[in-house]
């Protein structure tokens, strides 16, 4: 760690047992910082702080916790006269005129006449109009970018340009800035500055014992706080990000750990400490033996179960890796102890297939009757969806409420007003991500006692994301695919000849007895223009590539009863190719198509493309996967072919949430946590900062210990108040 000549060190051992009454002596803490107002700094007045507001900064916490954007090393600057065309640069200049029009293609330029002691040249803009009302006469600014001559004149087309006003300094903070007016990066510099001074007498007080600090190397926070607005070299940023970065993930998961301790130390679950009969039965029936995997998790579920506390569970299982049979596992332990089970899948079609396959998989079980002649009777599984109706439902709700009904399968039909259950043991939710989270605050009213929880997700999230995203769940992962499965070859499909190409391979494999899906392209502005597009994809297909082949339709403007009927006889093979939209993405299951195709494949995420991928590969044959991609635009192949390259280089779906992750960023798994404008983790990265992920959740556990009070950690307890619950901290849990 380098401390530059302005940052002095200060005390910050003393400040976890302090006296009362002495608050206004030791370090300053965050809850102080953030009662402090922007107006106690100099320059700082009603206009600027109106200003302020406008980028959510509205106290001196706030303000310090601005971080700069990115960095500007002045030890790399050179000079106007020193510009070679074709070498990157870095120069701080002035302006000297702007001017800007439209160029005969009608494209906004502006150029702007630049240049320090040494010498002139010209920036050009294109398609940024705004750089008009950017910069003007008289301003300094840094320009970072590769020089070129145009008409034997040194030029830089679209360079980096950072407003750093007059400072001086070898490394200067550039902050992000709202648009043209307000706040200026030379003043939030300048107030965060004052800001910091401010701390220096009293220090900024360090929650983190210094034993853990020298552990995970970490340092301290108020030279962290200074380094991240003043450092003195670039490679200190890093150092005092790294230190800013675990600050935020600590507090996320003391968050999480002590709500999870504090579900299990209030709320009372079922004991289900049954001998495992019915599991074993089960199991014995199966056709197959069980994975390691399967066994294994099976056994961490039955274990939670039979404990006091209510199971939270998150099972985490690539498509096809078998994760009903642990469903059905977990159903039948509640069932055993005389509970019900319910199993809730997405959509109707779900519901459905997988109410046969239970009943299939339950053939022959008996339960427990003492009014029977025999002492027992068959399980009962139902189905309720709001398909179901009239007398059947109010007969399937009617066995919920007097418990003749053991397993119960269906869509969040059942969790609606009027279903009640005699003793609902065990929930299963299938297909997590495409449950609303009203649908799980629901779930949680079920019942008084709480039944035990397992939430199956076939989109593996990569484990540091899962500690942070479903951080107070438990995460079982089956890992581990059934044997005997040919792997799927996947191509990349592009041009006319592999197109072609592509397309008797299809009509081979129909030759052969196999059926082949064909996905449409998605269309993700209106469900209207993409039955538009695929009912044109259809009659393109049966006139052209596929022309002969018994074709179907099927997307989701269709009636269920139509769509049902499309589906069962893909199913018996009375059609050949299915062209579909995205309604196939999950749970369809037909082992004899063995050719999935997808057009416009770079419309779709890494994500999906994996589970449409999943819908084939699911007997013995062998498979093949098409993804098809017309690009002509440069920039969207670079972006689009690393994917692509993924997901022909593995089936491995934990390999591809990484690649994923990696390639697109937090997005693609925080979705609306996010992206609702959370920023508790504004320097914490999921993708980079897996290490301090790990650190975070490791000191959090040992810090909350048995204690959900903190008592012994009242800072870091009140920086979790005042950074995650004032946000309302709901947004971290996930509870079923
Ligand atoms: P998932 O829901 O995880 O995608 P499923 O539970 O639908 O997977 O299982 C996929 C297929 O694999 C089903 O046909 C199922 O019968 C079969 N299967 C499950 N477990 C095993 C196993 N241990 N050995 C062989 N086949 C299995
Ligand atoms: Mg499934």
């Amino acid at each position: 760690m380098v401390a530059s000549p302005s940052i002095h060190t200060c005390s910050v051992s003393s400040r976890t047992s302090q006296p009362e009454g002495s608050v206004d002596t030791g370090p300053i803490t965050l809850a102080e910082l953030h009662a402090k107002k922007l107006a106690d700094i100099q320059g700082i007045g009603e206009k600027r702080e109106a200003d302020l507001r406008a980028v959510e900064v509205h106290n001196v916490l706030d303000l310090v916790m601005y971080y700069p954007r990115r960095w500007v090393d002045r030890t790399q600057e050179c000079r106007v006269s020193d510009l070679v065309a074709g070498a990157m640069a870095l120069v701080v200049v002035d302006v000297l005129s702007v001017d800007r029009r439209t160029t005969r293609n009608r494209r906004s330029m502006v150029t702007v006449r630049v240049g320090d002691g040494t010498g002139k040249f010209t920036l050009t803009f294109f398609n940024q109009p705004w750089r008009a009302k950017q910069l003007y006469a008289g301003l300094t600014i840094s320009v970072w970018g590769k020089p070129d001559t145009y008409r034997g004149v040194l030029q830089m087309t679209n360079p980096v340009v950072d407003l750093i006003g007059d400072r001086t300094g070898r490394i200067v903070p550039i902050y992000p800035q709202s648009g043209d007016k307000g706040v200026k990066t030379w003043e939030m510099a300048k107030w965060v500055e004052i800001a910091l001074k401010k701390c220096v007498k009293r220090g900024v007080s360090d929650p983190l014992p210094d034993e853990l600090r020298r552990k995970y190397d970490l340092m301290s926070r108020f030279e962290a706080m200074r380094t991240i607005h003043l450092p003195a070299s670039l490679g200190d940023v890093e150092v005092a990000r790294r230190r800013l970065a675990f600050d935020e993930l600590l507090r996320v998961q003391t968050y999480l750990v002590r709500e999870k301790k504090r579900i299990e130390q209030s709320a009372r679950g079922i004991e289900h400490s049954n001998r495992g009969v019915f599991v074993r039965q089960f199991v014995e029936n199966l056709a197959f033996p069980l994975t390691n995997a399967q066994r294994r998790v099976i056994d961490e579920v039955t274990a939670d179960m039979a404990g006091p506390v209510p199971m939270n569970r998150l099972l985490q299982g690539d498509v096809g890796s078998g994760k009903t049979v642990v469903a059905v596992a977990t159903l039948l332990t509640a069932v055993e102890g005389g509970y019900q089970g319910v199993l809730m899948a997405p959509t109707e079609v779900l519901a459905e297939q997988h109410f046969a396959g239970v009943t299939r998989l339950l053939d022959g079980l008996v339960v427990k009757d003492p009014e029977s002649l025999f002492g027992n009777r068959p399980i009962r599984v139902e189905l309720l969806t709001n398909r179901v109706t009239g007398e059947q439902r109010r007969n399937v709700l009617a066995g919920l409420a007097d418990g003749s009904v053991d397993i119960a399968i269906g869509t969040h039909a059942l969790i609606q007003k009027g279903v009640e259950f005699a003793s609902l043991g065990a929930v299963v939710v299938d297909e997590q991500h495409r449950f609303g989270v009203d649908q799980r605050a629901q779930l949680r009213e079920l019942s008084d006692i709480r039944p035990d929880a397992l939430v199956m997700t076939a989109t593996p999230i990569p484990r540091t994301a899962a500690l942070t995203l479903f951080g107070d769940l438990d995460v079982s992962v089956l890992d581990e695919m059934p044997p005997g499965r040919t792997p799927i070859v996947t191509h990349a499909v592009a041009g006319e000849p592999e197109v072609e190409a592509m397309w008797a391979a299809v009509r081979d494999a129909v030759g052969r007895g196999d059926q082949a899906y064909v996905v449409c392209p998605l269309i993700e502005e209106s469900e209207k223009l993409e039955v538009a597009s695929a009912e044109a994809t259809f009659a393109e297909l049966s006139g052209g590539a596929l022309a002969g082949l018994r074709l179907g339709l099927l997307h989701g403007r269709m009636k269920s009863a139509e769509k049902d009927a499309v589906m069962e006889s893909f199913r018996r093979g009375e059609i050949d190719a299915l062209v579909a939209t995205t309604v196939i993405e999950v749970g369809v299951d037909v082992p004899n198509a063995t050719q999935m195709v997808i057009l416009d494949a770079d419309r779709f995420g890494i994500a999906q493309l994996h589970q449409l991928r999943g819908r084939v590969g699911r007997g013995k044959k062998a498979s093949s996967c098409w993804l098809v991609t017309g690009l002509s635009d440069d920039e969207l192949i670079a972006e689009m072919k690393p994917r692509i390259e993924a997901l022909v280089a593995t089936t491995d779906g934990f390999e591809l949430a990484e690649v994923d992750l990696q390639l697109r960023g937090e997005g693609t798994i925080m979705d609306k946590r996010q992206s609702g404008g959370n920023d508790d983790l504004k320097l914490a990265s999921l993708k980079r900062d897996r290490d301090l992920i790990e650190a975070a959740r490791e000191v959090a556990i040992e810090l909350v210990g048995n204690d959900t009070t903190l008592d012994k950690h009242p800072e870091i307890r009140d920086e979790v108040a005042l950074f995650i619950e004032s946000h309302g901290g709901e947004d971290y849990v996930v509870r079923n």
